[in-house]
């Protein structure tokens, strides 16, 4: 078994527990609206509901809704959703830092009051210009200097909508020539004349990420606010909102390495224009990302934390992570908890010539070959049975182990087989298997030889229809979207999606949505948990059998 990796943030919350520094922890897990939630997301919810399950605490699902233009309450419930799924639960209600619109604009007319924030008239362009840079210091807009007096009165008409868009915004009186550009007099409220998916239209401006996150913290009483690395920088202005307002409580911000994963993008913009343009069949197509496309492909909320917990938390940048990991994760559990049932992708029809036509023989077999828990299955035999067309080769070299002309081959749990005949068509295409069965086999070896391949199989009168359908990756390369120059959609897979016409055993007529099954010698397989019915079955390919994941 896996060894847990390090998680300093883990090491640092039971440090501070042990020392008395801290008796109960607040985390929170604050997603925007905007998209749907991704393996990284995963990282981060593992990471702070994790915390405050281990730790004894409590973990506040957040709604960081500041941007009313791009969130929606379809993602909302998407989250939430997800959040649940992988087994967590948020404490209180579900929160939203909308709720707090009210409590932020009574600090920001404080700040005023205490000359330290003001309306400035600038343009956007000519308040970037007026930044400076990382070598120049910033310029003071010519507006910095206005009094509380009219800074009150015009923040209160942005407030009420009289300025358009863009026409003015209220920025921090902190310092223009600090070092750390985030200091250099930050955004508090832009004008934005949108309806708020919580707040409808009661709000003309709306203010930034940096003037809300720190003190919806505060509101919460949330004491480790932990966040990505790009987050770093924002810390200084974090701290100075908290110091510079009568807050109830002071929480702390600690950032750690996002995860980035080959073969992958962990970006919820980037994976928008893979649904916007259609490239893939939603959020959930089961080829995303996403979590709810991982949950449609046949992932486990077992897996999906596991590989949360095999990659670790650390401060340092761990580049990329490698894809096989989280397939891992997913093999090991499906290994373990998934039954077993024969399916046949590319069916190639097999008569059995000395077994009479009505014959009917049925198998008792393990679901599961270390799971007595797990209900036998019922496999019956007859005369024609489907194999897979990979199994069978015309002219196969010495060490192919399955059926080739005048070669034997185990059916497995049945007998032993040899190929006497090959029927073709007009084209030259293999059509028809015609194989004898060896009696004496069931069970034991045969007689004087060794027969070493062992093939599934189906019975053509019991099969079952199914829609199989074998997902690889979205992108060929490890990055897809590292090359400024080149548009990730340059680096799609067209063959990520094939669909197969496969034939079941009976056993699987009773999968329902989300089944799990191993197909054996084929890989992990899942009802699709929207288009699968009693009727017409569709599994998606979870993975594959071979695991590639060397630690
Ligand atoms: P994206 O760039 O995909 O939109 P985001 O950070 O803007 O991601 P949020 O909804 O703001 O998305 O994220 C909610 C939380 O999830 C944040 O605390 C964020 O730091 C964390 N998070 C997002 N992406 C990752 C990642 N790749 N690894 C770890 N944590 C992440
Ligand atoms: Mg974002
Ligand atoms: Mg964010």
């Amino acid at each position: 078994e896996t060894t847990p990796a390090p998680n300093f943030i883990r090491n640092q919350v039971r440090d501070e527990i042990e020392g008395g520094q801290v008796t109960k922890i607040v985390t929170r897990f604050p997603p925007e609206p905007n998209g749907f939630l991704h393996i990284g997301h995963a990282k981060s919810i593992c990471l702070n509901f994790g915390l405050a399950e281990q730790m004894g605490g409590e973990c506040h699902l957040r709604f960081d809704d500041t941007n009313p233009a791009k969130e929606e309450q379809a993602y909302i419930d998407a989250i939430k959703e997800d959040v649940s799924w992988l087994g967590f639960q948020w404490a209180g209600p579900v929160r939203f830092a909308s709720d707090y619109f009210d409590q932020l604009y009574a600090w920001a007319q404080h700040l005023i009051r205490e000359d330290k924030a003001y309306v400035d008239d600038l343009t956007p362009d000519e308040i970037r210009e007026y930044r400076g840079t990382l070598t120049e210091p910033g310029q003071p807009s010519p507006y910095r200097e206005r009094s509380a007096e009219e800074n009150l009165d015009l923040l209160e008409r942005m407030r009420l909508g009289e300025f358009a868009e863009g026409e003015k915004v209220l920025r921090a009186k902190i310092d223009m020539a600090s070092p750390n550009i985030n200091l250099r007099d930050p955004i508090l409220y832009r004008i934005r004349h949108a309806s708020h998916h919580q707040t409808g239209d009661k709000w003309k401006i709306y203010p930034s990420y940096d003037f809300t996150h720190g003190q919806s913290d505060a509101i919460e009483g949330v004491t480790h606010s932990i966040c990505t690395l790009e987050f770093e920088d924002h810390r200084p202005l974090y701290e100075w909102f908290l110091n510079h307002l009568p807050v109830p409580h002071k929480p702390r911000q600690i950032e750690f390495a996002r995860l980035n994963l080959n073969y992958t993008l962990t970006s919820k913009r980037k994976l928008k224009m893979l649904v916007d343009e259609q490239i893939v069949d939603g959020w959930d197509d089961p080829r995303m990302p996403t979590i709810s496309g991982m949950r449609r492909r046949g992932y486990t909320p077992a897996a999906i934390r596991k590989f949360c917990e095999m990659i670790g938390v650390t401060r340092a940048d761990g580049g990329l992570v490698d894809i096989a990991m989280l397939t891992h994760a997913i093999r090991s559990d499906l290994e373990d908890n998934a039954p077993r049932a024969m399916c046949v992708l590319k069916p190639l029809k097999v008569v059995l010539t000395n077994v009479p036509d009505d014959h009917e023989e049925v198998y008792e077999v393990a679901g599961h070959p270390a799971r007595d828990d797990m209900p036998m299955r019922k496999v019956p035999l007859t005369r024609e049975i489907y194999i897979d067309q990979d199994d069978f080769m015309e002219d196969a070299p010495k060490k192919f182990f399955r059926l080739a002309p005048g070669k034997e081959v185990r059916l497995r749990n049945s007998y032993v087989i040899c190929c006497d005949e090959v029927i073709k068509d007009d084209a030259g295409e293999v059509t028809e298997l015609r194989c004898s069965v060896d009696f004496d086999t069931l069970g034991k070896n045969p007689e004087g030889r060794k027969v070493k391949g062992v093939i599934h199989w189906v019975s053509v009168d019991h099969g079952i229809p199914l829609e199989v359908r074998l997902y690889d990756n979205l992108f060929m390369v490890e990055q897809p979207d590292r090359d400024k120059d080149v548009d990730f959609l340059d680096h799609l897979n067209p063959e990520s999606l094939t669909v197969c016409n496969a034939i079941g055993e009976p056993s699987l007529a009773e999968a329902g949505p989300e089944a799990r099954y191993q197909f054996e010698r084929v890989g992990y397989f899942c009802a699709d948990r929207h288009v699968s019915t009693p009727d017409h079955l569709v599994f998606n390919r979870t993975v594959g059998l071979k695991d590639s994941w060397a630690k």
